[in-house]
């Protein structure tokens, strides 16, 4: 889960990371009163789960609190949209921030290395620009690090790596007591990446994160209640970010036949025979294990959400989910939602028999195999095009 730039501020701020004195805002008069509090020349940006805010026109700086103010009305509701997120993204807050006086410009993150299992350091002098970027055309300009899980990084290793980045001499003793505390940050936050860009270097010779970028391994987000809510509001996708809400696994892709299945594997078997048999799925859908006809209803009523949908394909195996729940779960849905596309629905395993029975007489197609079931859900939604 990615939290936005504030809540990943105040993450590395417990570490003891130095960050810009700051608060979000979500209209213009608290955006003047907290600029006022902070001196007037402040930075007002953006909370959006995107990247290149910059560019977007998201990050703007202000000498006094009436202005900061006014662009704070202008922005919140306004969609920013960037290279890396084309289709945009709603402003519903603020952070006004002490403005930075920046003099250089680093990149610092920590994030996992599944290759090695273990946590890698990456720091670069070219900070400020998408990173991205700076790997495809400038590879050299990125050191990396990778940290021992049994004795974490020493600062040797650290000044090693700031070496090797070419950071500036004199940024090189407090980028190694922040890149320490930025590991510290990462594990005491159960987070999977953690970065700062840019890491600013100011005219005042201090190091700062003038911005942050910290993700929240979702597997340990039981353990963060205080995060419930908050950063998938504005969420990339607004029928994802209703999935995680319900916390259902749900990725939404460009098709138009809904797809819903149990277990991951089941799901994206069947992604690749709707897409084999010439149809274009709209989604991934695990309803997970076990799952009660409630949760089933809760499942079609998300994947009918999306405006384009033309057919809905369900594919259940049974094992601890019993065919019978799955069945009562989609003729509720059906009841409730007055589903106007056709449903084939491929139902196997514990209590087939009894999910079928139940389906007898419903508007839903069933089938007996996943490939037949995929050739007749896009015949069937493709029918009249
Ligand atoms: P992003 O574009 O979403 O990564 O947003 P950033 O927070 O990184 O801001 C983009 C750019 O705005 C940074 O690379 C800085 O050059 C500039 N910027 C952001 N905050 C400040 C600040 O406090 N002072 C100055 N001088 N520039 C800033
Ligand atoms: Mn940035």
């Amino acid at each position: 889960m990615k939290l936005h730039e504030y809540q990943s501020k105040a993450v590395l701020a417990r570490a003891g990371v130095p960050v810009p004195r700051g608060e979000v805002a979500d209209n213009a008069e608290d955006a003047r009163r907290i600029a006022a509090e902070l001196g007037g020349k402040v930075v007002v940006k953006a909370q959006v789960l995107m990247g290149g805010r910059g560019k977007a026109g998201g990050v703007k700086l202000f000498d006094d609190a009436d202005s900061a103010a006014e662009f704070t009305r202008e922005l919140i509701g306004k969609r920013l949209v960037s290279v890396q997120n084309p289709q945009g993204m709603v402003v519903e807050r603020v952070l006004v921030a002490e403005q930075v006086d920046i003099a250089e410009e680093y990149y610092l993150s920590v994030l996992l290395d599944r290759d090695v299992q273990k946590l890698v350091m990456m720091v670069s002098a070219k900070g400020g620009m998408d990173i991205e970027e700076v790997a495809a055309t400038d590879p050299g300009a990125i050191a990396r690090l990778h940290v021992d899980p049994a004795w974490g990084l020493c600062d040797y290793q650290i000044r090693h790596a700031l070496e090797e980045a070419a950071i500036p001499k004199h940024a090189r003793q407090q980028m190694v007591s922040m890149i320490k505390k930025l590991v510290r940050a990462y594990i005491d936050s159960d987070a999977d990446l953690v970065e700062i860009n840019p890491c600013a270097w100011t005219t005042e010779g201090k190091l700062v994160a003038a911005d942050a970028k910290v993700s929240i391994d979702d597997n340990a987000l039981f353990r963060h209640p205080e995060y419930q809510g908050t950063a998938q509001d504005s969420a990339e996708d607004p029928i994802e970010a209703e999935a995680a809400r319900r916390g259902i696994a749900y990725v939404r892709l460009k098709g138009d036949i809904g797809i819903i299945g149990n277990g991951a594997g089941l799901v994206m078997c069947s992604i690749d025979e709707v897409a084999a048999a010439g149809g274009r799925p709209a989604n991934f859908l695990d309803v997970g294990g076990g799952a009660k006809a409630e949760r089933v209803k809760s499942c079609v009523e998300l994947v009918m959400m999306d405006p384009g949908i033309k057919g809905l394909l369900i594919n259940i195996f049974g094992g601890i989910t019993r065919c019978d729940e799955v069945a009562k779960g989609i003729l509720e849905a059906l009841e409730a939602l007055k589903l106007s596309v056709p449903v084939v629905a491929r139902i196997e395993g514990t209590a087939a028999e009894e999910g079928r029975k139940l389906l007898e007489g419903s508007p839903l197609v069933p089938a007996t195999t996943m490939r037949e079931a995929a050739k007749r859900i896009v015949e069937l939604s493709y029918s009249n095009s």
